[in-house]
């Protein structure tokens, strides 16, 4: 018998099993074998193994739970039909309507949350402490936030509309949390679903397809079909859809922008990540260690945000691991049903198996991996040990990959500057915290980390009102907070219309003018001769330079006779011919000069715009003279088209510094600082028509937000853009912000489509040319803005450059802008 003082050092535990009973009832219910859920009824059970159907299992056991149907081209189409024709009568409904219904899944969510939490650690092995207090209180979280929106969305959103069918995939890491991160929003705003659950994990969503009829959902509302990748590209790809909503890994979500390249559907992907755990020597190295375990511990470390390099001082490297050793010893893993388990089980042995495979190749490059000595891992079911790994090189696998595993790294840097380039050395953008009692320091940071999130001194923190996603390769779009709602929302197709009125003055303002390679010799009858320019020029970082290839094209003036008389073409003037090698130059030249620009103060910016409003004021005369002379307006359109562009400049002058975040109200003790960032470097397509006023339209916000921007200006009369540069040039706009390649808008865009410095692609030329860019996006997942092609499906409107709409200010300004949440403790 051990004495008192014995046990009492010891401190063992006994077992906690939660019980499985529930939720095995609930799978009994069914058969043990489901089918998809379509409107609002279930479909055919799978009978035995079919081939068409696959089993779900207990990775801590190998136990099979269910058989469930796959589905298949006829299942999504049935489901993206019943999801179409339920989406009028779900609007019809009004916010207040749909609010009531989210609101009584979140209390539907509550009322079974046991039952849930044990199904989901049943069929994806995470530990019982998780599901049952992290991820179930958050999804009825989820559900409640929403229906607040749900109910406020005609009052903050008065102009928007709802997609229509939204396609949403999911993985199998977070089943029922990412099934109520992208299904509340989407249903808070008017639209209907069908989701494709994770063929490792779909009981849950199986689980709450059952809730929404008990919760009253309308059929067709939300649909289930399940399936494995085949079945996520039939959804992805099916053209009922018009929205796709994302969750996995970068090389599937590489594959879905390609699949809807063209196609009009709006997109956001939540992807990979490799995020950094940056602590500096003055932090709380209690603190730091428990960080640790939440950081890459948490879920088996199967979390796109976890944790998974800790960069470390080199002063405080020695003692971090010590204490990290000692508290690996005491991790806990195993049943994942047993309250006292830190660590359940891996997904499924084909994840364990990569898992070693990494950790294989890792050690093989160098790295020391060390497993705790006493930690017991289970001889049966799917377990692996929390893993420390150290001499790791930056090229090392260990640091590049993401392991999607309970593996860490650990790497010392120096000085601040030191860290802050290690932990943006990756390709990923998705998380980053940052571990220090020095509040000077800690914000001087976080506003140089690539990433949608930084938590300092604290992470993996979560909650509905803060928006979660990423940078570069994690993807793009938010979920979660004021950030997330807006991409479930798209302009007003009402615009249709006044993208109508739009099309018959875009018509009267197109220039009678078009580009040929140069020299031509044509007779020259306009006399818009004045505005030929000998040796055309590029503006590239605030200089004017000759184009590369030395090269230059006519624009040529078209005047159709009437009657009798002979059209007839005259020479209206001469532009550079860009090259590669031009729009490579600029962009380079916006890259240097972007992180200038978005430090400087939003006053600045502001200032800056006013300023050339008031410079293009005094050259009123020479614009509207090109316009009329040189691309054939009427003098009312060139009129016009000038006063309008000195507006707009004002009216981006005045956003400058209003666009200012916010402070979410999440409920911890922080505050979630949701900053406004700029994309970066823009590459900008301005339209054909309007060439001085959407030139004008698109540079100023992009301007405005702190973006540097190449921009190919209009190609039926890019004139107009080489008189604008001499306004640049007066207005002591820094070097490289704005830089106008002009050239063969075919040649060109492609060329920014696939440049990998630049992070974001506005087009507002023809559909050709916003597939062409989607296409090529892929390589660096830069986000693409096409708002004038088959945004609106068939209706197609165009932009209305002559009207400044408030969606349009929206829209414009989300573009333009990236939110990163920094979560900062905050209160008692
Ligand atoms: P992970 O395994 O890292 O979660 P995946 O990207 O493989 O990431 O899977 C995430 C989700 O995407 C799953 O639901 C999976 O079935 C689905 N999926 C896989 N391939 C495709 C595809 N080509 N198109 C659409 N969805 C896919």
């Amino acid at each position: 018998m051990p004495s008192i003082s014995e046990l009492l050092d010891r401190l063992d535990y006994g077992p906690a099993p939660e019980s499985s009973g529930s939720a095995l009832a609930w799978i009994a219910a069914h058969g043990g074998a489901f089918g998809h859920f379509i409107d609002g009824a279930w479909g055919p059970a799978p009978e035995g193994n079919e081939s068409e159907s696959f089993e779900t299992r207990n990775p801590a056991t190998g136990e099979r739970l269910a058989i469930i149907r796959q589905g298949d081209q006829d299942d999504v189409d049935r489901a993206v039909r019943a999801a179409a024709a339920a989406q009028p009568g779900w609007v019809a409904l009004g916010g207040q309507g749909r609010a009531r219904v989210l609101y009584a899944l979140a209390r539907g969510i509550q009322r079974h949350s046991r039952r849930f939490a044990v199904l989901e650690s049943l069929d994806n092995g995470k530990p019982i402490r998780e599901s049952r207090d992290v991820d179930v209180p958050l999804v009825a979280r989820h559900f409640s936030y929403h229906a607040g929106w749900a109910a406020v969305l005609h009052e903050a959103f008065p102009e928007r509309e709802p997609y229509g069918v939204v396609g949403q995939i999911i993985p199998w890491n977070f089943p029922l949390l990412m099934l109520a991160w992208k299904v509340a929003p989407a249903l808070a705003c008017g639209n209907t679903v069908v989701l494709k659950s994770a063929e490792f994990t779909p009981l849950t969503a199986l689980l709450f397809a059952d809730l929404c009829m008990e919760a009253g959902v309308p059929p067709g509302v939300f649909n289930l079909v399940n399936g494995d990748g085949r079945t996520g590209a039939a959804l992805a790809a099916h053209p009922g859809v018009q929205k796709v909503a994302f969750t996995g890994s970068t090389s599937v979500g590489r594959s879905i922008r390609q699949a809807t390249a063209g196609s009009g559907k709006g997109l956001t992907l939540e992807l990979g990540g490799k995020s950094p755990f940056i602590v500096y020597e003055d932090a709380d190295l209690d603190s730091v260690v428990e960080g640790v375990v939440d950081a890459i511990w948490f879920n088996q470390g199967e979390v796109c945000c976890a944790g998974s390099r800790i960069l470390v001082q080199e002063s405080i490297q020695g003692e971090l691991e010590r204490r990290l050793r000692a508290r690996m010893e005491t991790l806990r893993v195993g049943d994942p049903l047993d309250k006292s388990s830190d660590m359940g089980a891996i997904v499924d042995p084909r994840q364990k198996a990569q898992i070693e495979a990494l950790v294989a190749k890792g050690a093989a490059q160098g790295a020391l991996v060390w497993q705790p000595k006493d930690a017991s891992v289970p001889g049966e079911g799917c377990f692996y040990p929390p893993t420390l790994c150290t001499e790791v090189e930056p090229a090392n696998i260990l640091a590049q990959e993401e392991i999607f595993g309970p593996v860490v790294v650990l790497m010392p840097f120096r000085t601040p500057d030191e860290a802050i380039a290690l932990a943006n050395h990756t390709r990923y953008g998705l998380a980053a915290s940052v571990w220090t009692e020095n509040v000077n320091l800690a914000l001087a940071v976080a506003p140089r980390l690539e990433a949608g999130t930084v938590w300092v001194n604290c992470t993996n923190l979560f909650d509905a009102a803060s928006g979660f996603g990423g940078v570069r390769e994690s993807g793009y779009g938010r979920e979660g907070g004021r950030e997330g709602l807006v991409s479930y929302l798209r302009a007003p197709s009402r615009s249709a219309i006044a993208g109508a009125a739009a099309a018959e003055a875009q018509a009267l303002h197109s220039p009678q003018t078009r580009l040929e390679q140069g020299p031509v010799s044509v007779d020259l009858k306009a006399d818009g001769g004045a505005a030929i320019d000998r040796s055309p020029k590029l503006y590239i970082g605030g200089r004017q330079v000759r184009p590369d290839g030395g090269g230059s094209l006519s624009v040529l003036r078209e005047f159709t006779g009437g009657g009798s008389e002979a059209s007839s073409v005259a020479l209206a003037g001469v532009v550079g011919e860009g090259n590669r090698k031009d729009i490579r130059n600029a962009v380079e030249a916006a890259r240097k000069a972007q992180p200038g620009w978005a430090a400087a103060s939003a006053h600045l910016r502001s200032q800056l715009l006013f300023y050339l409003a008031e410079n293009l004021g005094t050259r009123t005369d020479s614009f509207v003279s090109l316009l009329r002379e040189g691309a054939g307006l009427s003098a009312g359109a060139a009129d016009r088209e000038v006063q309008l562009a000195m507006d707009r400049l004002i009216f981006w002058a005045g956003w400058a510094d209003k666009v200012d975040g916010q402070v979410h109200a999440t409920p911890f003790r922080n505050v979630t600082l949701a900053m406004v960032e700029p994309v970066g470097v823009l590459g900008i397509l301005a339209p054909d028509a309007y060439p001085l006023l959407g030139l004008i339209s698109t540079m100023a916000p992009a301007m405005a937000l702190g973006n540097a921007s190449v921009i190919v200006p209009s190609s039926h009369f890019p004139l107009a853009a080489t008189l604008w540069t001499q306004v640049l040039e007066t207005s002591d706009i820094p070097a490289g912000v704005v830089n106008l390649v002009t050239g063969s808008r075919h040649i060109l865009a492609p060329v920014l489509a696939d440049h990998d410095d630049v992070d974001g692609i506005w087009t507002f030329g023809t559909s050709a040319e916003a597939t062409d860019a989607e296409q090529r996006s892929v390589g660096n997942l830069k986000r693409v803005w096409a708002p004038m092609q088959r945004q609106y499906g068939e209706e197609a409107p165009l932009w209305p450059w002559t009207e400044q709409h408030r969606w349009m200010t929206e829209l414009t300004i989300e573009q333009a802008t990236r939110i990163k949440n920094i979560w900062v403790p905050y209160g008692v």
